[in-house]
């Protein structure tokens, strides 16, 4: 090694043993659910290095100096929260039909970096974001870049449809004032379709593909719950994620669209409105995950009798589908269909995702199980569960604390005091 180099590489070690120091981080927890089973653990201390967990040790462990000791004692600590079903890009409002006529993409870029935010300030350290114009794309990476505090963002790009179906951005338009929508825009017809649209949301930059497999509450359409893809397209759709290492997730409110994606493989059924026992029979047999929703339904359902907020067409399809969703997690939850935490945040407001927690319990599902559907179940969905979902060695360091037990009060989950991503605190 010549002189230059060794000074180089000795300067490069001694900030690297310095640097090392500096990022360990002692969180000492009063009570900590770890979440790798059901129980509560108290006095303990988290050693978070950099942005993993190193270590997680019974009682209050004095720090080794230069490390930083951060106080929960008197707090309950958990693994960051994770929502399924959000759409970070924009938030429902009595304008929001007119929106997508006003709004030019950096507007909305704007406005969904005070909702990303809004979202890790409640505790949600990542989400899937499940159908957006694409600017949320941009979002997720300006977030990994570190331009945009927020959660970690898996995204669909754009969610894919057929013609006239919910996910068609032509419906409700006058003839004339907007192109002929194709597999570009995630407009399909036919298995080649099918394909190609996948292909485009590759190249997008999508992490994974959302489809409308039937109809829904809030596009401009009569029906919202009829099967809009047939089961040729629905495999289609599955058969090209897969080549591209991508999962999938069905918008479904009635039983043969969600039955015709179940059957194709897909990965989770988001509403599941009017699951039937059938469905639910062959979702546990094929594991298929249920992402319930039950916020957007009771959101829909409540400003339906809102005059003016929905236009005319929506109103009797938010009265009839909201209402319906919890019951139905009821059923499909006792039946044994594995459920994984998400909101539909975006159709109510973003920073509001934990309110389902209170909806989950009131259904019948323990307060343990539900916050296991919103870790352990969700990592699992990711296919990220050697990295999230639980507060163990080796794990990255997302870690959120709320002032009460949640197992004795869940309530205390909407007030979210600490949140740390990636071993980064942005709330103390
Ligand atoms: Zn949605």
């Amino acid at each position: 090694m010549k002189p230059a180099q060794q000074i180089l590489f000795s300067t490069l070690f001694l900030f690297t043993t310095f640097s090392v120091a500096a990022q360990l981080q002692y969180l000492h927890c009063g009570r900590l659910i770890d979440c790798t089973g059901g129980q509560v653990r108290e006095k303990v201390t988290v050693i978070v290095d950099g942005k993993t967990i190193k270590e997680v040790r019974d009682g209050y462990t004095r720090a080794e100096s230069g490390a930083t000791v951060i106080d929960l004692k008197d707090k309950t600590v958990l693994p960051g929260l994770m929502d399924l079903h959000v759409h970070i890009e924009g938030e429902s409002n009595p304008r929001s039909y007119l929106d997508r006529f006003r709004l030019n993409d950096a507007d909305v870029a704007l406005r969904a970096t005070a909702y990303a935010r809004r979202t890790l300030m409640a505790g949600f350290t990542t989400v899937r974001d499940l159908g957006g114009s694409g600017v949320n794309v941009s979002l997720r990476n300006a977030i990994n870049q570190s331009f945009v505090d927020g959660p970690r963002i898996f995204t669909a790009e754009k969610a894919i449809g057929t013609t006239g179906g919910h996910a068609d951005p032509t419906n409700g338009v006058r003839r004339g004032l907007m192109e002929y929508a194709g597999p570009e825009v995630g407009v399909i017809n036919g298995p080649d379709d099918a394909w190609q649209a996948v292909r485009q949301r590759y190249q997008n930059g999508a992490d994974l593909i959302k489809i409308t497999a039937t109809g829904g509450v809030l596009s401009l359409a009569k029906d919202g719950s009829n099967p809009q893809f047939t089961l040729e397209e629905a495999t289609a759709i599955v058969q090209a994620a897969k080549d591209y290492g991508m999962t999938t997730a069905a918008h479904a409110h009635g039983p043969e669209g969600m039955k015709r994606a179940v059957l194709a493989g897909i990965t989770t059924i988001e509403h599941g409105t009017m699951m039937t026992e059938e469905v639910m029979d062959l979702m546990v047999e094929k594991g298929t995950y249920f992402v319930p929703t039950i916020s957007a339904g009771k959101f829909v359902a409540e400003k339906a009798k809102e005059e003016g907020y929905f236009p005319a067409i929506i109103v009797p399809k938010a009265l009839a589908i909201g209402p319906q969703i919890q019951d139905t997690f009821a059923k499909a939850y006792k039946k044994g269909v594995k459920i994984a935490f998400g909101t539909d945040t975006g159709v109510s407001p973003h920073g509001d995702n934990a309110k389902e927690f209170l909806y989950m319990t009131e259904a019948g599902m323990p307060p343990m199980e539900a916050i296991r559907s919103a870790t352990v179940t969700t990592a699992e969905v990711l296919g990220l569960s050697d990295q999230l979902g639980t507060i163990e060695a080796g794990k990255l360091a997302d870690i959120i604390a709320v002032k009460d037990n949640p197992l004795e009060n869940i309530k205390t989950l909407l007030e979210v005091e600490f949140v740390m991503k990636e071993g980064k605190v942005y709330k103390e």
